[in-house]
């Protein structure tokens, strides 16, 4: 007898054959209905047992979250809500679950009891949802650049460079913490370490990333990326993924782009291939918002929001003109930010991006051209001296998506601005021979994997869309 999985089942035409499945009790109703799931789709295949064949001993054991092998008859469904279901035949218990203490119930549970328990949620149907549209929107990614003529880079998770100044960064280190050699200064002597420097966990596969952009032309990386800031915010974890193109002979417009491009894919490749699973998120979220004041609800629910996402141009407008439109705004001038935006130059917070995407704009915004004070080293001074080829892509309910830009190539230009920020011109020795060997214009962005997951699920809390989340405080698992 087959094998085949809940999906299968239901999108097939095996009526009145003998079919086995395996998976896991979500509900047993009247000793009759086994409602069973094996992850391979949101949706559940209902197994009738005919209780006076069944030992009761045996029925006894299939509570919610046991593991059954099921064989019997696959018909047509009498009840309402499935096409097909299963006349069980033979019912084996794998593995029993106890009832008394199995903490994923059917009933509804809070997020934040779920993620206590974060190696059982995904046996929750929302979670189950979320992290199969996750493995699908990886799957998406590659397949976008892949067929689009990049490579991808695995660039290095521990890193030598200190200078990617993307944030604080997490330490590797095999010295004895307990007692660390020290050198003549008293400092601890990382000559002696593992890698005879002091290395730390990657915050951005960038640098790297372009030396192989100025050969291979277009390539991407798509990895995990540590983060030791402090902030506890329901859109920053300490370890998340990252996705990061770059493009040899890009500049910024190509960039925008691409980025633009990139995103519509993705999300067009979601709307396609997990539309049964973004219809149940789609219902959670309107469930969720219907406890919500009116106000605070968002316009449009989650697949009509992935729409105009993927069809519509995303708004692109310069850091200057962005400030003017902060500055006269109602929210500012009611001093109802937290950052009041008084002059330019002033560096956009959460609560500001916000306000154009959700407020004024309503729809995705690109910023570009951004005061240089304010953004990385490495970004490509504009002509007035005092702006960056800078862009960022903001989104509708979670701010920064994308952070990118054009790279400075002229060497010169670059000197006098790692001499400017006081960066150790020898440590970045490889970095700058890049602008001494073929340097040429190039761009590239870092998306964050988990904002996209986030925007495409429309769940609330970047903990929801990482299996095992790394916050400040919080390892377990
Ligand atoms: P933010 O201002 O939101 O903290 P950032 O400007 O520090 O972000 P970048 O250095 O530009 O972020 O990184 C590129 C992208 O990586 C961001 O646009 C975002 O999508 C994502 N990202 C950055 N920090 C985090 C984090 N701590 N957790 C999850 N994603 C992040
Ligand atoms: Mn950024």
């Amino acid at each position: 007898m087959k094998s085949y999985s809940i999906k299968e089942l239901l999108s097939s035409n095996l009526s009145l054959q003998e079919v086995t499945v395996k998976g896991w009790v979500k509900t047993f109703r009247s000793n009759r209905f086994i409602a069973l799931n094996d992850g391979s789709t949101i949706n559940n295949i209902q197994c009738v047992v005919n209780f006076e064949n069944f030992d009761e001993a045996l029925l006894k054991k299939v509570s919610t979250g046991a593991a059954l092998e099921i064989s019997g008859t696959l018909v047509e469904s009498q009840g309402r809500g499935q096409s097909v279901e299963i006349q069980v035949n033979k019912l084996e218990v794998l593995g029993v679950s106890d009832p008394d203490t199995y903490p994923i119930q059917p009933k509804k549970h809070s997020l934040e009891f779920l993620r206590e328990k974060a190696h059982l949620r995904v046996r929750t149907n929302t979670f189950a949802a979320v992290m199969r549209v996750r493995s699908v929107l990886s799957f998406a990614v590659h397949r976008y650049f892949q067929n689009n003529g990049f490579y991808n880079v695995h660039t290095p998770i521990i890193t030598g460079s200190d200078a990617e100044g993307a944030g604080e960064m997490f330490r590797v280190s095999t010295l004895n913490q307990k007692k660390p050699p020290l050198n003549e200064a008293g400092e601890i002597d990382f000559k002696q370490d593992f890698f005879g420097k002091e290395t730390n966990l990657t915050v951005s596969g960038q640098l790297e990333a372009e030396t192989y952009a100025m050969a291979l032309g277009k390539v991407y990386t798509f990895g995990p990326t540590f983060r030791a800031e402090n902030s506890n915010t329901s859109r920053h974890l300490a370890e998340f993924w990252m996705i990061e193109p770059e493009v040899a002979f890009n500049d910024l417009d190509a960039n925008m782009d691409l980025a633009e491009d990139f995103i519509k894919d993705v999300i067009n490749y979601i709307l396609e291939n997990c539309a049964e699973d973004l219809k149940f998120l789609e219902q959670r979220l309107l469930d969720e918002e219907k406890s919500k004041p009116q106000a605070e609800r968002s316009d449009m629910d989650l697949i009509e929001k992935l729409k105009f996402v993927s069809e519509n141009n995303f708004k692109r407008v310069s850091y200057t003109e962005a400030i003017d439109i902060l500055k006269s705004c109602t929210p500012n001038k009611k001093k109802k930010f937290k950052y009041i935006i008084d002059e330019w130059g002033a560096d956009l917070q959460s609560e500001h991006e916000r306000f154009l995407v959700e407020k004024h704009f309503k729809c995705p915004v690109i910023l570009f051209d951004y005061p240089a004070k304010i953004k990385a080293f490495y970004m490509r001074l504009n002509d007035d001296g005092k702006t960056v080829r800078a862009m960022d892509i903001l989104f509708p309910g979670i701010g920064e998506i994308v952070g990118g830009s054009q790279r400075e190539e002229r060497l010169d230009v670059l000197l006098d601005k790692i001499k400017e920020l006081g960066i150790d011109e020898e440590e970045l020795w490889w970095y700058l021979d890049l602008r001494k060997f073929g340097t040429a214009v190039h761009s590239g962005f870092g998306l964050g994997f988990e904002r996209l997951v986030l925007f495409a699920t429309g769940m609330g809390n970047i903990r929801d869309v990482i299996p095992f989340p790394r916050t400040p405080q919080n390892a377990e698992f």
